[in-house]
């Protein structure tokens, strides 16, 4: 049986684990079910640490709202037979005492959470004086100012080790994903947290079990940190996200048809031609900003014509004809329609902002 003490000595070791494997069902339901998931993840051998939602924040009233602090034990028992960690979700501070209680390893703080900086609050301040690791998931909205500051406080209440999850952001009409990845704004937060843990949840991105193999791939493409990903032992009965969970047999299936991929490897003929083909993209990219610097004084110029004969600086048949000719030229080279957009959408408010200047 596992101690408390070298239980210690476990999380620190699966914290430090890289790729970290975070698994189990969205909800705990029943002791059966907690167990019974926890010893098949187990048996997989793939799975560093058992995951279970106590307390549910759901959107509706009536829905599943979890079982709670009596679910508690379940999980217990399941840390037990397994000899894994457990991390469950917390919202309020009575819900971080409950959790501790209970001897779960690390806590987590979920999307709904992270949005509201009164909830978070109260949670670091309950994690006041506490030695536990805290996971906290992107908040729902695309905020990084949001998720870095429920980074501060819990860092502030004194919690060292602090990782981050990227479980997709809501956005309105989107039928692809449940959440949409918005790849970029995880990878600026690890730009602005390096040393940082990020882990990835394709299931809350993706809400339904086609396309976790392929979310999980492109975030081990990009040198994430690990997964959580829900599981369940009878998917079909599952109280809550049945859609998006996965079998223990699955999951096994899923981690094994990855590509994991090395940060770097020790080749003098990688680095070399890496290093050739990186000072060609440098040397691209200085010739962009020279050629969009161009651009922009042409801009100018055509501000003070428009200044001289008192013409509106917007002329939309004209933005028009730029964005086709952007398309065609573009599509022939490959580059994607959504990119071309957004690329010229940036060069048009720069070049409006240079020419309302000129104007003025
Ligand atoms: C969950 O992990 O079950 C959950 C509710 O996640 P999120 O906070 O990402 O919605
Ligand atoms: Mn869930």
């Amino acid at each position: 049986m596992t101690t408390t003490a070298n239980m210690k000595e476990v999380v620190q070791q699966k914290w430090d684990k890289r790729p970290l494997i975070i698994s189990g069902p969205c909800s705990a339901e029943s002791e059966e079910q907690m167990v019974g998931t926890a010893k098949l993840l187990a048996e997989t051998g793939k799975v560093d640490m058992i995951r279970a939602g106590i307390w549910k924040p759901r959107t509706r009233p009536g829905m599943f709202e979890g079982m709670g602090t009596k679910s508690l034990p379940w999980l217990q028992q399941a840390r037990k037979v397994t000899g894994l960690p457990t991390t469950v979700e917390v919202a309020t501070g009575k819900q971080v005492e409950d959790a501790l209680t209970f001897d779960v390893d690390v806590l987590w703080i979920g999307a709904r959470t992270t949005v509201n900086p009164f909830s978070v609050q109260e949670v670091a301040d309950a994690l006041k004086g506490v030695d536990v690791p805290v996971l906290i998931k992107n908040p729902m909205n695309p905020d990084l100012e949001l998720w870095s500051g429920a980074v501060e406080r819990v860092a502030r209440a004194g919690i060292k080790q602090i990782g981050l999850i990227h479980r997709g952001f809501f956005s309105y009409g989107n039928a692809e994903y449940r959440n949409v990845p918005m790849w970029h704004l995880a990878i600026e937060m690890k730009l602005r947290y390096p040393e940082m843990m990020m882990i990835n949840d394709p299931s809350h991105i993706c809400g339904k079990r086609d396309n976790l193999l392929e979310v999980a791939q492109k975030a081990i493409n990009l040198d994430f940190d690990g997964l959580m990903i829900e599981s369940h032992y009878d998917i079909a009965n599952a109280m809550s996200d049945a859609k998006q969970q996965v079998t223990p047999a699955d999951l096994d299936k899923m981690l094994s048809a990855i590509q994991w991929r090395k940060k770097d490897v020790n080749s003098a003929e990688y680095h070399s031609a890496l290093e050739k083909l990186r000072q060609d993209i440098n040397m691209l990219d200085d010739e962009l900003m020279q050629i969009l610097g161009k651009r922009m004084k042409i801009a100018d110029q055509i501000g003070l014509y428009k200044k001289k004969n008192n013409i509106t600086i917007l002329q939309t048949g004209r933005w028009n004809d730029v964005l086709e000719r952007a398309y065609s030229t573009g599509a022939k080279l490959g580059l994607s329609k959504d990119f071309i957009g957004k690329y010229l959408d940036a060069i048009h408010i720069e070049s409006i902002n240079h020419q309302n200047n000129v104007m003025e």
